[in-house]
C-alpha cells in the first residue's frame, strides 16, 4: 500500500531535494564527529555555544539525581514542577514580560497559542516567509490566514485594508512574522510592522526563535532590539537554538499564561519538559541575564565571516545575522556545494524547496560564539576553493 512513499522519494532524488541526514557522534561544539568524519560545524543554531556549555551540562546532571528523568504526566495532571516555574519566572525575567509559559518545543508553542488568539471568522496577517510551525498553529486556528509580502510594512497594510473592509467589529486580527526569519537571516521591521497593526485594531504576535540571544541587550531578542518591550501581544521563543537545549516557550501578560493553561492543547495534552531540559535551561537564561560575552563574541565572528565571504564575491542574500545563506540557485548544485565542503572537512547544509522558494538553494552556514578566527579562515579557504571549483564566484 506504501509504493507512492516510494515514488515519492525517488522523485525527490531526483530534483537534488533529497536531505542527506548524518549522523553525528560527539557533542556539538566549533568541530564535531558527523558520519564519523571530524568537521568544522557550520550548520548547527548553537549560536553561543551552550548545547555543550559545562555549566548547563552541569545542571542537567544536579536535575537528574534530584527529579529523575521524566516529568510523569502532563502538566495540568501532575507534570508540573518546581523547576518549571523556576524557568518560566526567569525567563519572563530575561523577556522583561509578565510571565511565560513553557512547552515541549517552539514548534508546539506555535501550535499553543495561535489558536488562542483567534478562531473561525477571525483573521490572521502572516508574512509569506515565515516558519513551517507558524504556518501549521494558523491553519489549526481555523481563521483565515492572508499572507502578507515579506517584511514589507505598505504590503501588509494593503492587505489590512483589503480584507478588513467588511469585517464586523466582533473580528480580531492577528498579524505574525517571525522576528529573523531562518532561512535568509533578515530581521521584520517591527516598529513599523506594529504600528500597521495598530491602526486596524490587531493584535502582533512575534515568534522569535532565531532573535534570541543574538539581537537585543544580552540576547533579550528583536522586540527588545527595537525598544518594542511591551508593545506586542505575544512573543514565542525556543530553548533550543541560542539556549542551547530543547523547548519552547511563550511570553506576554499573566493573561495569556492563565489562559495557555487552560486551553492550549499541546500544554494540556502533551507531557512536559524533563527535568535535565529544564535544569540546562535555567542555566542557560541565568548565563545570559549575567554576561553577554558571548553574544558580543557573536557578533565578531559574524561580521568577520560575512565580510571575507561577500571580498570572495559570494551573495550572501539578505543578511543581516549570523543565518549566513551562501546563494547558490539550483538544488542539485547547492548539494553538490555541501558535498564537497564536506569532503574537506566542512559541515555546511544545502538547504533547498521546499524549506526555501525554487531556484533560491542554498548553503546556510550558521556562524556561532564557539568559532575560532582559525576555524572561520578554514572556512573561508575551503567555500573560496569550492565557490572557484563550481562557477559560484
Ligand atoms: C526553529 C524554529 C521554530 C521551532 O523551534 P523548536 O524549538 O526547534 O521546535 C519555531 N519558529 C521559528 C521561527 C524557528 O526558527
Amino acid at each position: 500500500m506504501l509504493e507512492f512513499l516510494q515514488q515519492e522519494l525517488d522523485r525527490l532524488r531526483e530534483q537534488g531535494l533529497l536531505t542527506t541526514i548524518r549522523t553525528i557522534s560527539s557533542p556539538q561544539g566549533a568541530y564535531f564527529v558527523a558520519d564519523g568524519r571530524r568537521v568544522l560545524n557550520l550548520c548547527s543554531n548553537n549560536y553561543l555555544g551552550l548545547a555543550n556549555h559545562p555549566e548547563l551540562v552541569a545542571a542537567a546532571r544536579r536535575a537528574v539525581e534530584r527529579f529523575g528523568v521524566g516529568p510523569g504526566a502532563v502538566r495540568s495532571i501532575a507534570g508540573t514542577m518546581s523547576l518549571h516555574l523556576e524557568l518560566e519566572d526567569k525567563l519572563a525575567a530575561f523577556k522583561e514580560a509578565e510571565a511565560t509559559s513553557s512547552l515541549q518545543s517552539g514548534f508546539a508553542a506555535n501550535l499553543a497559542v495561535i489558536p488562542l488568539l483567534v478562531g473561525e471568522g477571525d483573521v490572521i496577517f502572516s508574512d509569506e516567509l515565515n516558519h513551517a510551525s507558524i504556518i501549521d498553529g494558523c491553519r489549526l486556528s481555523r481563521a483565515r490566514i492572508v499572507r502578507y509580502p515579506h517584511c514589507d510594512p505598505a504590503g501588509l497594510e494593503a492587505c489590512m485594508e483589503e480584507t478588513l473592509r467588511e469585517a464586523g467589529e466582533g473580528t480580531r486580527r492577528l498579524v505574525i512574522t517571525d522576528g529573523v526569519f531562518s532561512m535568509d537571516g533578515d530581521v521584520a521591521p517591527l516598529p513599523a510592522l506594529v504600528e500597521v497593526a495598530r491602526r486596524h485594531g490587531a493584535m502582533v504576535m512575534v515568534d522569535d526563535a532565531h532573535g534570541e540571544g543574538v539581537l537585543g541587550d544580552h540576547g533579550r531578542g528583536a522586540v527588545h532590539h527595537f525598544g518594542l518591550t511591551g508593545q506586542v501581544e505575544v512573543e514565542v521563543g525556543t530553548l533550543s537554538k541560542a539556549f542551547g537545549v530543547v523547548g519552547g516557550y511563550v511570553s506576554g501578560p499573566r493573561v495569556l499564561a492563565d489562559f495557555l493553561r487552560q486551553r492550549g492543547r499541546p500544554f494540556i495534552f502533551s507531557s512536559a519538559l524533563t527535568p535535565a531540559d529544564t535544569a540546562a535551561a535555567i542555566a542557560a537564561v541565568d548565563l545570559l541575564a549575567g554576561d553577554d560575552s558571548l553574544v558580543r563574541r557573536l557578533w565578531d565572528n559574524t561580521r568577520y565571516f560575512k565580510e571575507e565571504m561577500r571580498r570572495l564575491g559570494f551573495d550572501l542574500g539578505r543578511s543581516q545575522t549570523p543565518i549566513t545563506p551562501v546563494m547558490i540557485g539550483e538544488a542539485p548544485k547547492a548539494q553538490e556545494c555541501s558535498r564537497l565542503l564536506f569532503e574537506r572537512g566542512i559541515f555546511a547544509q544545502a538547504i533547498g524547496f521546499p524549506t526555501v522558494p525554487r531556484g533560491q538553494a542554498r548553503i546556510r552556514v550558521m556562524i556561532s560564539a564557539v568559532h575560532s578566527r582559525e576555524d572561520l579562515d578554514f572556512a573561508l579557504e575551503r567555500f573560496e576553493e569550492v565557490g572557484k571549483e563550481l562557477g559560484i564566484i
